[in-house]
């Protein structure tokens, strides 16, 4: 199975958040232990002193060029959901439940020898409609029926023609719409085709070799002339997708179509026949992200050989499904997907591939069973318990900013009050009770599950707009900003020690998850997210003296970073890295009067010698600790919008709180002077 995640097209109404929670780092269980281990002051090198001992306990892994607490909790969760999906596949439960679907899956795709046996049968009634392909109408049949093969929602342009998302609208959040995007391609980059660099010709030929290779296996005669032409028909769908730069510019993506707008402004494709066989024969509205694609492969559809597009159909679907057929062709597939375009030289073993097939095909079967074990609803209660925390102090923060008018104040409060911040895993669990999972039929439930996924997607057309929706797996470590809803997600999986410990420490857990939450919900109404209302609408809200105010008070923290210099001649880029640097101090500091507000007026407890404030702010240090090569460190000073973790954790220098706290005076590397410290949010 493929699944090519396209990042820039997200970006804009979804922000997919990966680093910044992700460095979230709840402190140490036995912290006050650690204690003699800090070697420097704290208010001389803070993270140092916070993390000396793990930096120097911790090695990079052998072929990678980081390290840090992301990389570990995804080993932890990989190996949690590897045990329990084992676990179901040897539990034998009855016909039906959740522990069968998931346990038959995942053992279907286990059993060689009948894989092997059935060789290319499970697909030769597919195979046979792509040989009865005559004309453009009998192509954009069978184009129609590969619309939205994306096993969910937040993954785009598969290997067909074109990616489905089904979302509300830019303009209208009451109701559903179909989003088409731009796919077709089997390189993940439209610049993998068009760039003439020595490397991408290189990948370019190693991709015309696959697909030689595949329609080989199936058979084929004079697969290096197909392969060949393949690739030139791709080329050209890669010449009509939108340039990255426009693909990340969501005014650029808000295009209502009408049905009737197909044939006017994309003529090529017989588009009653596509949206017949696509399931949305009676679909008015379409929202098209890149026109350009639409109407460029649409062209193609007319004016290509047809042999060709048939050709480039039996590659794709022996590619798409690769993984459940015969060893020659998975060996093949995995070959290309797992070195050549992930840049690593490890194929993941069949296990490792059966598991992402399980998790990836029935997504919150395996997520019921991951929160069962590992986030019940004691630790889902106490996180929400700290989202209300996190958003009254939030409220606070916007009634008494100084740069931000009075009249957009409103505006944010209102955006404020609808934002759902979700934690964990949905209340209503997908009902898989309609699919059926065979122990022996890897094939069949692969296509079985694509197609419940796909009816599931279309049936949300007939319902309003769901605001809830859960885009992202709870056993996946991650959150999820959908400015469009208005709503913020945050795993079941990113919600566990070290950076959230349900039955642990709450001053650490504010200052480690809770600055992360607060980090992201800055994200909804900074420069980010202040195109999007408060129903997730496309529409500025800022007004023009918001925005030069902003800068005006975002000065001094650009040139705050701009001097911290990692190496002799590269330093942080102070603008390059504002927006998140700006989010990481809004973050700390909601997040500080966030755990103020949860201790209803009590005292801190000591714990290991640490009083709450001290483990609040060891907890936010914690998180940023980090071990990566220096070509990894050039790199992120040049691309990165986040800055390097140490500095990520000198955020404190500007929190009056942490000056108390650990008796910063005058004289230390960190103190800044009252009116130096940035305030922004
Ligand atoms: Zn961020």
């Amino acid at each position: 199975m493929q699944v090519h995640f396209k990042a820039t097209w997200l970006m804009t109404a979804i922000a997919l958040i990966g680093p910044s929670i992700a460095d979230a780092q709840a402190a140490p269980k036995n912290v006050g232990e650690d204690q003699a281990a800090y070697s420097s002051k704290p208010g001389d090198d803070f993270y140092r002193y916070a993390n000396g001992e793990w930096l120097k306990a911790n090695t990079i892994p052998v072929g990678h060029s980081t390290y840090d607490n992301r990389a570990m909790l995804a080993e932890k969760t990989n190996q949690q959901v590897r045990d329990l999906i084992q676990h179901a596949a040897s539990a034998h439960a009855n016909k039906g439940t959740v522990l069968q679907k998931v346990g038959d899956y995942y053992t279907s795709f286990l059993d060689l020898g009948s894989i092997e046996t059935k060789g290319l049968s499970p697909i030769a009634d597919e195979m046979s409609r792509i040989g009865a392909i005559t004309n453009t109408g009998s192509l954009s049949a069978y184009l129609g029926t590969t619309l939205n093969s994306e096993v969910e929602g937040l993954t785009a342009n598969g290997d067909h023609v074109f990616g489905l998302w089904i979302n509300q609208g830019f303009e209208d959040s009451d109701h559903n719409f179909p989003h088409i995007w731009q796919g077709g391609l089997g390189l993940p980059d439209r610049d993998d085709y068009l760039d003439s660099s020595r490397d991408k010709a290189e990948l370019r030929d190693q991709y015309q070799a696959h697909i030689k290779a595949l329609l080989k296996q199936a058979g084929d005669a004079d697969s290096e002339n197909k392969a060949a032409r393949i690739l030139s028909l791709e080329t050209r769908i890669a010449r009509a997708f939108a340039p990255n730069i426009d693909a990340a510019d969501v005014f650029k993506q808000n295009n209502p179509w009408k049905r009737a707008d197909f044939y006017t402004k994309a003529p090529g494709l017989d588009w009653d026949a596509y949206f017949r066989s696509a399931g949305l024969a009676e679909q008015q509205d379409f929202i098209v992200w890149q026109p350009s694609a639409v109407i460029g492969v649409s062209a193609l559809a007319a004016s290509e050989n047809i042999d060709v597009w048939k050709d480039y159909l039996r590659f794709h679907l022996l590619e798409h499904y690769a993984g459940v057929l015969p060893k020659a062709i998975a060996t093949e597939h995995v070959a290309l997907y797992d070195t050549i375009l992930s840049g690593t030289q490890q194929i993941s073993d069949r296990t490792q591939q059966a598991i992402t097939a399980t998790n990836g095909a029935l997504g919150h079967a395996v997520g019921q069973l991951y929160v069962q074990l590992c986030f019940p609803p004691t630790a889902k209660a106490r996180a929400e318990a700290m989202v209300r925390d996190l958003i009254a102090a939030y409220r606070g923060r916007i009634s008494n900013l100084t740069w931000m008018s009075s009249q957009t104040k409103q505006k944010a409060l209102a955006k404020l009050g609808t934002l759902q911040v979700i934690v964990g895993y949905p209340d209503v669990w997908t009902d898989y009770s309609s699919l059926d999972v065979s122990p022996s039929d890897a094939l069949g439930n692969m296509r079985r599950a694509e197609a419940f996924n796909r009816s599931r997607n279309i049936a949300k057309l007939k319902h309003p707009a769901n605001p809830i929706e859960w885009p992202i797996n709870p056993q996946l470590p991650g959150a999820v900003i959908m400015f469009s809803p208005n709503a913020e997600f945050f795993s079941a999986a990113i919600l566990q020690p070290p950076y959230f410990d349900w039955q642990g420490d709450s001053a650490s857990n504010y200052g480690s998850a809770g600055a992360a939450m607060a980090h992201e919900i800055t994200h909804s109404f900074d420069e980010l997210g202040n195109i999007y209302d408060a129903q997730g609408r496309l529409g500025a809200w800022w007004n023009a003296e918001d925005r030069s105010r902003y800068v005006e008070a975002t000065a001094k923290l650009v040139e705050q970073f701009n001097r911290y210099c990692p190496l002799i001649e590269l330093c942080v880029d102070g603008k390059q890295t504002l927006t998140e640097n700006s989010a990481d101090l809004a973050g700390l500091l909601v997040a500080h009067d966030a755990y103020v507000l949860s201790l209803h007026g009590q005292g801190d407890v000591v714990i290991h010698g640490l009083s709450g404030e001290q483990r609040f702010f060891l907890a936010f240090a914690n998180r940023w600790r980090k071990l990566q090569t220096e070509t990894a460190l050039r790199q992120q000073l040049k691309t990165d919008t986040h800055a390097p973790g140490e500095y990520r954790s000198d955020t404190v220098r500007n929190v009056d709180a942490w000056y108390e706290t650990y008796t910063v005076a005058p004289g230390d590397k960190l103190h800044l002077k009252p009116e130096d410290r940035v305030r922004i949010w």
